[in-house]
């Protein structure tokens, strides 16, 4: 006998979210630590090894970077977490098409399909220029 769970209208395709919930949750205090551990590398390294001042700024610029990365990584997080609440999680971001179930276990945060994030990767400009023709005549 074959039941049908009562989502089966198609709505949602994942309807597990937990173990993305976890392991999001992973994420977010792993990019925590690493951020607050940022903050404090330069100011140690002085401390510690007597660095010049170039020394010190350098080693600041490299933290600076990592932070905008670790925010950035977490603002993703924090998003996905975000689908997860609103129950749109698995869902792109930009064609609302399911995203593949086997991308989501590598990275729990992609807001994309895989066609629509290639798509921002071979042209990342394209929406800040003008490429918002309301018609396309590709025929
Ligand atoms: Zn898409």
């Amino acid at each position: 006998m074959i039941r049908f769970t009562p989502n089966a209208r198609g709505s949602t395709r994942i309807e597990e979210t937990s173990t993305f919930r976890d392991a999001l949750r992973q994420q977010r205090q792993f990019r925590l630590e690493q951020l607050s551990e940022l903050s404090a590398a330069p100011v140690r390294a002085a401390l510690s090894t007597g660095a010049t001042a170039e020394q010190v700024e350098a080693q600041a610029q490299v933290a600076r970077l990592l932070r905008a990365a670790a925010l950035s990584a977490l603002a993703d997080v924090d998003a996905a977490l975000l689908r997860i609440e609103q129950g749109v999680f698995g869902r792109c971001m930009e064609c609302s098409g399911d995203i593949q179930l086997a991308r989501l276990e590598i990275l729990p945060m992609a807001a994309l399909c895989m066609p629509c994030q290639r798509r921002q990767e071979i042209a990342p400009s394209d929406r800040a220029t003008t490429k918002t023709t309301p018609h396309e005549t590709t025929r």
